[in-house]
């Protein structure tokens, strides 16, 4: 396979392309409002062994596809990696671990048989891949860095949901975690000669200017959000609907989970950065309390359904 970090996007699903030297790419056939062209799924492969990151969805050609290619040139899959352990990219990592004899690991003990944690090295056929913890868009995201193994070149950091290619991402964690997560693969980026493989979307060649958007998005939307409640929205639902007004269905609930951890992150700072106003800042503060608590309830409702 020769490497192809150009092709037209999006590609057809489940086909193998290898886009650095030690990765190859499959789009998981999962497209959606909320998965945009559908999970980004990754083999990281060196001499006679493989990894197989965010198999996405239980589909039973994808996985079929993931496996193949895995165990291409009679390689062994170690391990079943996820990035973090929404179900676009986990559903489908228990059953493909299975059916290759291998283990799971990430940082969510709902799914890993092992737990991954921040500085750890993996060996793939020789090659070193560290882990990154990179909370915010989940308490459990990580990235995974894959050095260039010909000593020369560019390496790949798969970013996960933390920095997707050219689209936004929800912030189900802490935004204060994401802001920090952020920096520092902007950091990571420009000290590494890197190309970025995102969890949806395209590959992403200027890491660097690519988070840079990524924060000045999000640092918009505090503004936007700081406003709004000094202008008078004090409920959690009036912000929704002024900063998405567009939004039906699924995406509403990532919407609403980005402009409570927004709120959350405000209500944390001191003075004219956070919510200056102490009478507004009760009222919001009650208003997260009440939507969190309905939230919660109607998880636990779809739970035992
Ligand atoms: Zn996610």
């Amino acid at each position: 396979m020769t490497i192809d970090s150009t092709v037209e996007w999006p590609p057809a699903p489940s086909v193998g392309r290898l886009v650095t030297p030690n990765v190859t790419h499959l789009l998981a056939p999962n497209a959606s409002s909320w998965t945009y062209e559908g999970t980004n799924s990754w083999i990281i492969a060196a001499g006679d062994e493989s990894i197989i990151v965010d198999p996405g969805i239980e589909n039973a050609a994808h996985l079929e596809a993931l496996r193949r290619q895995g165990t291409l040139d009679g390689r062994t899959v170690s391990a079943v990696l996820l990035t973090h352990d929404h179900p676009d990219h986990s559903d489908g990592a228990r059953t493909l671990a299975d059916s290759l004899g291998t283990r799971v690991i990430g940082m969510s003990p709902r799914f890993a048989d092992d737990l991954l944690k921040e500085g750890d090295v993996l060996t793939v056929g020789g090659l070193p891949v560290s882990v990154l913890h990179t909370p915010g868009h989940s308490d459990d995201s990580i990235c995974l860095w894959v050095p260039s193994d010909t000593g020369c070149g560019r390496g790949a950091l798969l970013t996960g949901d933390t920095v997707l290619g050219g689209r936004s991402s929800g912030v189900m964690g802490k935004l204060g975690d994401l802001l920090a997560s952020l920096q520092r693969l902007r950091e990571f980026a420009g000290d590494h000669e890197t190309t970025g493989l995102p969890g949806h979307g395209p590959i992403v060649t200027d890491l660097v200017g690519e988070t840079s958007v990524v924060i000045d998005v999000r640092s918009r939307r505090i503004d936007q959000v700081r406003e709004f409640i000094a202008d008078g929205d004090t409920t959690v639902l009036e912000l929704i609907q002024r900063l998405y007004p567009q939004l039906r269905g699924s995406r509403s609930m990532f919407a609403a989970s980005t402009v409570i951890s927004t709120i959350d992150y405000l209500i944390g700072l001191d003075g004219e950065k956070g919510i200056a106003d102490a009478a507004q800042r009760a009222d919001i503060t009650a208003d997260v309390d009440k939507y969190k608590q309905a939230m919660a309830a109607r998880t636990r409702e779809t739970r035992t359904r």
